[in-house]
């Protein structure tokens, strides 16, 4: 895969509550390292976030951490990763994370692995970066995202270009299979511009 330089990953900042989600982001933390694709994520040392980093390190590869100076403290900031950038804000955290990287993977993890991989989703509906993006699938975790991007197209409110850019895979090499097939799509985000407008 020689043009994916960095791939951020957003996870949890918690475990979960099987032993798969650790041993899925310590999979993707070897291949990463093993594949000489650095690995770009939240600069924690909490919870899958962690195994990731720790696992990549181990594994002899480069790991670029970007927290905001608040969350330091809080989610303990990784004393040992090869870069650690420390931003001002959220904000500034996905921007620098989504500028290094060259693909974007979530792993399972709460309501912020969701907010970030959906804004990088937006983003690429907008045209504003062409990079793929995915979820490494495990157990399941992602299968009630998929039913409804998928109820999103049904109902007009999503282009099935634009469903195809959510990639889905139960293996960190499945994933990155697939980033290597992908070709964006040039699609306009809106479906219905020339369409009639609301009757009132
Ligand atoms: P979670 O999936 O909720 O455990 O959070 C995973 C990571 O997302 C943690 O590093 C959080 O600090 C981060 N996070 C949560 N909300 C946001 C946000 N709005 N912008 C950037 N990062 C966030």
């Amino acid at each position: 895969m020689p043009s994916f330089r960095r791939v951020c990953v957003f996870c949890g900042s918690n475990h979960g509550a099987h032993p798969e989600y650790r041993e899925a982001a310590g999979a993707l933390g070897r291949l990463l390292a093993g594949r000489r694709i650095a690995l770009v994520y939240g600069g924690g040392k909490v919870g899958l976030m962690g195994v990731l980093a720790d696992t990549a390190l181990a594994a002899g590869g480069e790991v670029i951490g970007v927290i905001p100076q608040d969350l330091v403290d809080r989610e303990i900031g990784h004393g040992a990763v090869t870069e650690l950038h420390v931003v001002g804000s959220m904000h500034e955290r996905k921007a620098l994370m989504a500028e290094l990287s060259d693909g974007f993977v979530a792993l399972p993890g709460g309501a912020g692995t969701l907010e970030e991989l959906i804004e990088v989703y937006t983003w690429s509906q907008l045209g504003l970066h062409d990079k793929p993006m995915g979820v490494l699938n495990v157990l399941g975790y992602y299968d009630g995202l998929a039913a409804l991007l998928d109820h999103a197209v049904q109902e007009g409110f999503l282009r099935p270009q634009h469903r195809e850019a959510m990639h889905a895979a139960a293996t960190p090499a499945e994933l990155l299979a697939a980033f290597d097939g992908w070709r964006p799509s040039r699609a306009n985000k809106w479906l219905h511009r020339t369409g009639p407008p609301p009757a009132a």
